[in-house]
Parts: structure tokens; sequence; C-alpha cells
């Protein structure tokens, strides 16, 4: 999988007709540049899905499914986004190329769907967590790999991000020697979450911080009070408040709220 040219990717989408290519697979009937049919992704017996030629996107009243020519491929062929953009290229006549990088091809697939949502007026969320083979567990939080993290779904296009509270820890030892040298204060969570927010455009993103495993209550409150001195937007708290009694779960979040106003 690789990293399709944005040129390529605009190519494809002039020329593809999505009534057409839906049209291929649901049988649609016209109502002024509005056309509906069966939905292809859930059970109906009267038409709730939709397809706008202007605006070349489909949406489903009754599934919520919805998108364009890529993302309706993708999903009714069950397919990868190269894959899609190689097929619908294929039928319009656009060669595609890419450069073979995992990676960029993921951030492609991204790139897609921030489109897609804002082309919707909706906000992007992006859970910026790197993992995988090229780092180790401990690079999965530190410092260098979650602002670079960070400063990547600004890039591609994210509102709203969410990373995991950095440790002290730096993977590469190229960017040690960044740190050292520009010195770089990373040694409080405060100072690690300033880092975090400027790496997402100055903090013009709003960068969210995950709450984490169930920890003991100070140490929640404590590291919220880092968030917010180090100029973090938020948590977010999921097991730290639901694997409590419903009073002690509301006490324990007024806390919080409390700490952020
Ligand atoms: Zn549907």
């Amino acid at each position: 999988m690789g990293r399709i040219p944005d040129e390529t990717i605009q190519a494809i989408r002039d020329r593809v007709d999505l009534v057409e290519l839906i049209g291929r697979y649901v049988a649609l009937k016209s109502a002024g540049r509005n056309h509906k049919g069966l939905c292809p992704f859930h059970e109906e017996k009267t038409p709730s899905f939709n397809v706008n030629a202007d605006r070349q996107i489909f949406h489903c009243f009754g599934c919520d499914a919805g998108g364009n020519a890529f993302t309706f491929l993708m999903r009714h062929e069950n397919l990868t986004f190269p894959e899609a953009a190689r097929e619908l290229g294929r039928q319009v006549g656009v060669e595609v190329q890419e450069s073979d990088s995992r990676e960029t091809g993921l951030y492609e697939q991204l790139r897609e769907l921030t489109l897609e949502a804002k082309s919707a007026g909706l906000g992007v969320v992006v859970w910026s967590y790197p993992r995988g083979s090229g780092i180790s567990k401990d690079g999965e939080t530190a410092i260098d790999v979650c602002a670079y993290a960070a400063q990547i779904a600004a890039q591609l296009g994210a509102h709203f991000i969410k990373v995991k509270p950095p440790s002290d820890h730096i993977e590469q030892d190229a960017a040690r020697k960044v740190y050292e040298g520009e010195q770089v204060p990373i040694a409080t969570l405060t100072e690690r979450v300033r880092h975090v927010v400027q790496s997402s455009f100055d903090g013009r993103r709003i960068v969210i911080f995950s709450g984490g495993g169930k920890a003991d209550d100070e140490a929640v409150f404590e590291q919220v009070t880092a968030i917010r001195d180090g100029g973090g937007f938020g948590s977010i708290i999921g097991r730290n408040s639901f694997q409590r009694s419903k009073e002690d779960a509301l006490k324990f979040l007024s806390r919080i709220m409390d700490i952020y106003k």
C-alpha cells in the first residue's frame, strides 16, 4: 500500500460519476439531481439511500452510511483506499502510481476521511496513538513520538487530537539530540503537555488527553492538573469513571471538572 499523489486522487474525483457508479449496484430512481434507491448497506423495503449528483456524495438516512465514490467502493467491495483508487482509476482512465510506504498509505486514507467529514460540515477527531513494529512499547508514549504524532494529526486535518499523556522517554536518538540541544523542557508532565500542544499548530487545534487505565484517584487528579497547567484542553475519562458506582463516579468527575474550570 503506498501513497497516491493528490493530483491523481483529484483527477479520479473529477472524472467519476457517482450516480453511474452506484447505479451499477443499486437501482436508482431520479428525483431531480437526487437519486434514491434501496440501501446496499442495510436491509430495507422503502428507499432511504440517496445519491447527490451535484455534490458527488451518497447518504443513507436509515443506517447513516455515507461518503463519496472512494468510500462507496471501499465499503461495498471491501477494499482499502488505494485498492478503491486503483479500481476507480482503471474505470475512468487515470493511471494510479504509488510510492511504497505503508505509513503514507494510511495517511492518505485519513486525509480522505478528513476531507469527507469536512465536506459534510463535521469536525474530525483523530486518535493519535502511534504503535506497531517500528517503535518500542515505551516508545508509544515517548515525548518525541507523541509530539510528532500530534503534529501529523494536525497536518492531516484533525480538529480534535486525542493523545496519551507522554512520558519523559525519548524514543529516537536523533530526536534526543534536538531536545537536549534546544533544551526543550520535558521533565514534568505539565511541560510535556505544553510541548505536545505546541506541536499541534501551536495550540490552534484542540488537544485532549486520554485518562489511561484504572488509577488511584489522587494520581488522576494530579495528572489532570498537569494537563490543565500545560495548556491541554481536557481529558477523556473512561474506565476511571465507569468502573465505580454512579454516585462515586459523579463525585469523581465533578472533581475533575473543577480542576479544568
Ligand atoms: Zn442504509
